[in-house]
């Protein structure tokens, strides 16, 4: 497997190193004649080296560039990244899940990698893998394996209940994700097990995150707050803190992707937080979202319309820009909003929640104010 991969990329040019979230930017004449190097045989450039050396300190003076580094063209598009349900399956039953019906089924190794070439092709450089649990998916070992070799840096968001595994460990070793994204559901087994409907989970994941710590991966914790474990929130804090690994807490629970309202009821009212006002995002333009069936949305909560990947190639793509803007008019239960040019939610949230009939004070300023009067 390479050592580094170089791409353009909006309208700079990077050396990534696989599995590093660190990365060098280099003006377009060094990236072509890098690219001239690797195509002509060639040792890499001195300046590469010692760039290399100073930030990852490997050494790779006098290495012949052509499988050393991995020269990814340009997409069509200004895609950079995407992310991938590889399996909506999960061995976990959360009380605040917004998948809903979780079912275990999408496209067989065949379809992934057909995916994961239109990925490719796309232009993609940062895949995040998800699920449901992504690591349960028989496939995962393959398809992630699949991803490094086309030259993406893939980050796993997981629920950790597999990485005190062996086999799964030595996989994530060998060829490190760029960001190990964990979900921590309490800071005791008693309420762990409890939001995730599984006894025995938290010793499970206990035993994999310090292995997987131990084993030096870029490790980020998602603490989710819920009714449930909100009084532990501290303490998994605390847990976060003395591992010394970066967190972030997710406390606002939105309704199901079906626009249902089972997550709600978990909802901890003293952690339910005011987000920012929604001032734009790029979805379907610089990034895109792929669920099991490699059917193309402009992210996770505004899955439709979709393309099919696998039909339409990447050529299916170039119509996601115009989805992208139609699903951000301000319509349905949004149509002639006074407060929209200061809304908290997108149109697509704002679209579940309606759906689901959430309590408006959960996500419109409408039911903001009302709750503050
Ligand atoms: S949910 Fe809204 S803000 Fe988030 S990525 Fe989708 S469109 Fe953008
Ligand atoms: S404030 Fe409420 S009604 Fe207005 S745009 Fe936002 S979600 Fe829609």
């Amino acid at each position: 497997m390479h050592d580094l991969i170089t791409s353009p990329f909006q309208g700079d040019h990077l050396v990534l190193r696989p599995g590093s979230p660190k990365g060098l930017k280099i003006p377009r004449v060094k990236f072509v004649q890098l690219k001239a190097a690797v195509s002509g045989g060639e040792a890499i450039p001195a300046w590469l080296a010692d760039a290399v050396n100073r930030s990852w300190g490997i050494d790779l003076t006098g290495r012949c560039a052509a499988g050393t580094v991995l020269v990814r063209e340009p997409g069509p598009y200004e895609f950079s990244r995407a992310t991938w349900e590889i399996n909506l399956g999960c061995d976990y039953d959360c009380v605040m899940c917004y998948l809903g019906e979780k079912r275990f089924e999408g496209l067989d190794m065949t379809g992934k990698r057909r995916l994961l070439e239109v990925m490719a092709a796309a232009g993609v450089i940062w895949l995040q893998m998800t699920g449901g649990e992504p690591l349960i998916d028989p496939d995962f070992p393959g398809a992630y394996r699949f991803a490094h070799e086309l030259g993406m840096q893939v980050e796993v968001l997981s629920n950790g209940s597999r990485l005190h595994k062996d086999h799964v460990l030595a996989l994530l070793v060998e060829l490190p994700p760029s960001k190990m994204s964990l979900s921590v559901y309490g800071a005791t087994a008693d309420t762990y097990d409890t939001v995730t409907g599984n006894r025995g989970a938290f010793e499970r994941f206990t035993a994999g995150l310090e292995k997987a710590a131990s084993a030096g991966l870029h490790l980020d914790l998602s603490l989710i707050i819920t009714r449930q474990n909100a009084h532990e929130a501290e303490a998994m804090r605390a847990w976060a803190k003395r591992l010394a690994l970066p967190f972030r807490e997710y406390a606002n629970l939105s309704p199901t992707i079906h626009g249902t309202a089972e997550p709600l009821p978990s909802q901890s009212p003293e952690h339910l937080t005011h987000r920012a006002p929604f001032t734009g995002c790029p979805a379907g333009v610089t990034f895109f979202h792929a669920d099991p069936f490699g059917r193309a949305s402009i992210c996770k909560v505004g899955r439709r319309p979709n393309i099919d990947l696998i039909a339409e190639g990447v050529e299916g793509l170039a119509r996601l820009g115009g989805i992208a803007g139609s699903l951000m008019l301000r319509t349905g239960g949004c149509t002639g909003c006074q407060l929209s040019d200061s809304c908290r939610v997108c149109r697509p949230m704002a679209k579940v929640f309606q759906e689901a009939k959430a309590p408006l004070h959960h996500y419109c300023q409408h039911g903001m104010r009302e709750a503050t009067r």
